[in-house]
């Protein structure tokens, strides 16, 4: 388990990670996520920045923080979810759990989907012959 990277994600982007979450995936997609929150806490300070001077009936302006609240993996799919988001942000996320559902949780390789004990998980050749 890469303990390093993920604390790493949390402390690189402040913004995205005000509060501790805990990154729920294999070490395989780890890069991923961290690629992933560098895109959101851009879009995230930006964003901030609009909130400054909302423009008139903005409903954005009633949320005052964009966060992730979580990171899991579940039905073999890579899930990042947000306290809010903008149509930039879902769009981010949706390109990352499109990559996911190509790469190896384990390891990062290019996978496909198998079924692991009774659970669905994307695996490369290599790992799908070892668990
Ligand atoms: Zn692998």
């Amino acid at each position: 388990m890469q303990q390093d990277l993920r604390r790493k994600i949390i402390s690189d982007f402040p913004l995205c990670y005000p509060n501790y979450v805990s990154i729920d995936v294999g070490d395989g997609w780890l890069n991923l996520v961290y690629e992933t929150s560098y895109k959101l806490e851009e879009v995230i300070k930006k964003a901030n920045l609009e909130i400054v001077e909302p423009p008139e009936d903005d409903d954005l302006f009633y949320f005052s923080s964009f966060e992730v609240i979580q990171v899991k993996s579940k039905y073999a799919g890579l899930r990042i979810y947000m306290s809010t988001e903008t149509e930039e942000m879902s769009k981010i996320i949706e390109e990352a759990e499109l990559k996911a559902s190509t790469m190896c949780e384990f390891c990062g390789e290019e996978g496909r989907m198998t079924k692991n004990h009774g659970w669905l998980t994307i695996l490369c050749n290599l790992h799908d012959k070892e668990v």
